[in-house]
């Protein structure tokens, strides 16, 4: 049940970024090798959230490949299965670009007003 940790880091995260106003919906960048269950962080979530201002809200989660970077033959592959290696030359020698990740992307409040992570970059938007 290591989701329940990880709920509670997103709860101090989305609470701090929603400043005390209620929140509707949590979305969170979950890396694969973060190896979370969906229906458990779920149920984390409710639990860690209640009484909360974010209590009753929706977490949403947006799964990430696992991108790693070959230091033998310098190319990007993706891994999708452990043990991590080059899809590209086999190499294991390789540095983990993307997927063990666990960042709130955005908040939104019951207002209606969406609070992006600002740490993020852009995705062609403004906002
Ligand atoms: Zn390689």
């Amino acid at each position: 049940m290591h989701e329940i940790a990880l709920c509670e880091g997103v709860l101090g995260v989305a609470l701090e970024a929603a400043a005390g106003e209620p929140v509707r919906r949590v979305r969170v960048r979950v890396g694969r090798l973060q190896a979370v269950v969906p229906d458990v962080f779920d149920q984390g979530w409710e639990l860690v959230s209640q009484g909360t201002a974010a209590g009753g809200s929706r977490i949403e989660m947006v799964e990430i490949p696992v991108l790693v970077r070959c230091r033998a033959c310098g190319r990007e592959t993706e891994a999708p299965e452990p043990p991590l290696a080059c899809r590209h030359c086999g190499s294991p020698d390789v540095q983990v670009v993307t997927g063990d990740e666990l960042v709130v992307e955005e908040v939104e409040l019951a207002a209606g007003e969406v609070r992006r992570n600002p740490t993020l970059a852009a995705s062609g938007e403004e906002g």
